[in-house]
């Protein structure tokens, strides 16, 4: 018999999921859901062996009306200990909210590209950096996580390739800061799974003592793979919604985030742990097509869980079918 092409030794036994459906995923999706509809949302999400959960965002409610809940959703959700709940916030007030309101981590965000950062927050790059720096002393302080997401790190709308030297420099000024992850975003799902591995392996290369998460959107279809190829290098740690809702205001129409259940799927079938319960994060993801009014674009809640996977799975549909 041949031998896999990928060698299982060469894999982590353990991957984290952060999942970012509350906020990358509601926040491009037209249907504003009612703060209590959140809340069990995420409730649901906590249930199903998440590690990480980001909640929302405190941005100005009128660039981001999904968003203007954020601090009462943190108040009324059931936190469990051992999840980490995190908000982004693209500036000093939005990071004051943030420790206010109880978050675990705060994530800043800003792009590799000075098109798309003016695009997404109105400022060049050096001031994002500025204002980095800023919620950096602030969120240390208050003794929370500070975390650093990178945006179309593997290809931006605008201005096409993103020179890795640029994404490996404005890493370093955020490393500098005490970023204690940095996150390589694909945000328009221009990424390969031969850009994913060179950005990845010259990131671990620069910044080796750095975790690095990757976040995939699968908006030309790529998403699991370029996991996979993150994977291959060490990568352990991605960003994925239930659902796969989300999507990108520059692909109107397509797929949005890496899906959590399908990739939780395949981690499992792998042989990956993820911590995720299927059938539990798959009520999620079915409740959350009842709250849209719509179909969201993950695969596994239309194909059902692969029945081998027994006490941890579901039925086949055709099982299901048949009986
Ligand atoms: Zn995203």
């Amino acid at each position: 018999m041949r031998e896999a092409h990928i060698p299982l030794a060469t894999l982590p036994a353990r991957v984290s999921i952060r999942e970012v459906g509350p906020r990358d995923g509601l926040q491009n999706e037209d249907v504003i859901l009612s703060t209590a509809q959140k809340i069990a949302l995420i409730n649901c999400l906590s249930d199903s062996g998440l590690e990480h959960i980001e909640v929302g965002s405190f941005v100005h409610p009128q660039a981001v009306p999904q968003m203007a809940d954020t601090a009462e959703v943190f108040a009324r959700i059931e936190r469990h200990p051992n999840i980490v709940y995190s908000a982004i916030a693209p500036n000093r007030k939005g990071a004051e909210r943030a420790v206010a309101a109880g978050a675990d981590a705060i994530q800043v965000f800003l792009s590799t590209s000075e098109s798309h950062n003016q695009s997404n927050v109105h400022m060049s790059i050096a001031d994002s950096l500025s204002q980095a720096a800023e919620i950096a002393a602030l969120v240390r302080h208050a003794g929370k996580l500070f975390d650093a997401v990178l945006s179309v790190v593997f290809g931006c709308p605008f201005e096409g390739d993103v020179p890795i030297e640029r994404v490996l420099q404005i890493a370093e000024r955020l490393v500098a800061m005490g970023a204690q992850q940095i996150t390589l975003g694909d945000t328009t799902g221009m990424a390969h799974p031969r850009l994913v591995q060179e950005v990845c392996l010259a990131f671990a290369e620069r910044f080796p003592q750095v975790p690095v998460r990757f976040h995939p959107h699968s908006a030309r279809g790529a998403g699991l793979a370029n996991v996979l190829a993150a994977l291959q290098v060490g990568v352990d740690r991605f960003d994925a919604s239930v659902g796969g809702i989300g999507g990108c205001p520059f692909a109107p129409g397509a797929p949005g985030n890496v899906c959590t259940e399908d990739l939780a799927h395949m981690l499992h079938e792998m042989g990956i742990a993820s911590g995720i319960v299927l059938p539990r994060v798959l009520a999620c993801a079915r409740n959350l097509e009842r709250l849209l009014g719509h179909a969201v674009p993950g695969q596994t809640v239309k194909a059902g869980i692969c029945g081998h996977l027994g006490s941890q799975g579901e039925p086949r549909i055709a099982e299901l079918a048949r009986g």
